[in-house]
C-alpha cells in the first residue's frame, strides 16, 4: 500500500498540496480527478519523490520515500532503489526516437536492471506482447500511432516488474479514436492485480475500472469514495460542479 499522511507541498509561497491523507491499497485502482491546477500531478509525483514534499509522510509498503526521517533526505542511492518498484507513465510518451519499440523497452532492463542484452530483448518482447504490440516491435516511434507509442511506454514500465504503477493523464495527448486501446491495456493490468494510481479525465474509466476515486481541488483532497458514490451521487457541491462540466 501507499500511505500518504498529512502531506503538504509548497512551490515557493504557493501551497499546492494541503494536508493530504490518502491510502492507495494494493491490487486496486485509485483514480485521481479534479480541475486543472488542483494538484493531481503534484501528488502523483510526490509518491515517487519526483517532487519532494515539504511535510507529512508518504510510505510505500511501510517505508518512507524521500526521507530517512522527517526533514532528513535519504541518499540518492536509496531513493533510486525505492523507485525501482514504481513504474510511471506520462501524458508524453518520452520514447527514444532512434530506437525501435523493442529497444526502447529493453534499454532500461540492461542499464538499470543489468540484464544481458538477449534476456532484456526477450523480456521486452514479452511486455510488448502483453500490450498488443507484438507485430510492431521493430518499428521506430515515428512509425507508430500515438496510442501504440503510449502502449510501448506502458510496456517499458511493466517490463521492470513494478509493484506500483503511476499514470498521469496517459490518454490526454491522444486523438480520441486512440484513447480506447490504451485504456483497455490499463484495464487488463488492473484485472491482473496491479496496484495503480491514475490521474485521468476519462470518467468512464474511473467509473468502470477504479476501486476508489479521489477528488482534489485547490490542493485539498475533498473526498475519496467508491466510483458509484463519488461520480454518481456526489455530496460535495465542488464535485457536483466539476462533474457537470463533463455532461
Ligand atoms: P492539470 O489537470 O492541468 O494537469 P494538476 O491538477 O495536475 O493540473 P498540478 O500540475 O499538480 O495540477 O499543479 C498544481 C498547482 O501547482 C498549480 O496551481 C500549478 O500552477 C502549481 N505548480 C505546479 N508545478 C509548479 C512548479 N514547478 N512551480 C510552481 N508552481 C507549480
Ligand atoms: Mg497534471
Amino acid at each position: 500500500a501507499v500511505e500518504i499522511r498529512k502531506v503538504n507541498k509548497f512551490y515557493g509561497p504557493f501551497q499546492a498540496l494541503k494536508n493530504i491523507d490518502l491510502t492507495i491499497p494494493p491490487g486496486k485502482v485509485t483514480c485521481l480527478i479534479g480541475p486543472s491546477g488542483s494538484g493531481k500531478s503534484t501528488l502523483l509525483r510526490c509518491i515517487n519523490f519526483l517532487e519532494p514534499y515539504d511535510s507529512g509522510e508518504i510510505r510505500i509498503d511501510g517505508q518512507m520515500i524521500g526521507y530517512d526521517a522527517p526533514g532528513k533526505l535519504m541518499s540518492g542511492r536509496k531513493l533510486r532503489e525505492m523507485r525501482r518498484s514504481i513504474g510511471m507513465v506520462f501524458q508524453q510518451f518520452n520514447l527514444w526516437p532512434h530506437m525501435t519499440a523493442q529497444q526502447n523497452v529493453a534499454e532500461g532492463l540492461v542499464r538499470v536492471r543489468g540484464l544481458r542484452k538477449d534476456e532484456a530483448d526477450e523480456r521486452a518482447a514479452e511486455a510488448l506482447r502483453k500490450v498488443g504490440m507484438a507485430d510492431k516491435m521493430a518499428n521506430h516511434p515515428a512509425r507508430l500511432s500515438g496510442g501504440q507509442q503510449q502502449r510501448v511506454a506502458i510496456a517499458r514500465a511493466i517490463a521492470m516488474e513494478p509493484q506500483l504503477m503511476l499514470f498521469d493523464e496517459p490518454t490526454s495527448a491522444l486523438d480520441p479514436e486512440l484513447v480506447g486501446e490504451v485504456l483497455s491495456v490499463m484495464k487488463t493490468l488492473a484485472q491482473e492485480g496491479m496496484t495503480m494510481a491514475v490521474v485521468t479525465h476519462e470518467m468512464g474509466f474511473a467509473a468502470h475500472v477504479a476501486d476508489q476515486v479521489a477528488f482534489l481541488e485547490s490542493g485539498e483532497l475533498v473526498a475519496v469514495d467508491t466510483p458509484s458514490t463519488l461520480l454518481h451521487h456526489p455530496q460535495d457541491p465542488r464535485i457536483q460542479g466539476f462533474l457537470r462540466t463533463y455532461h
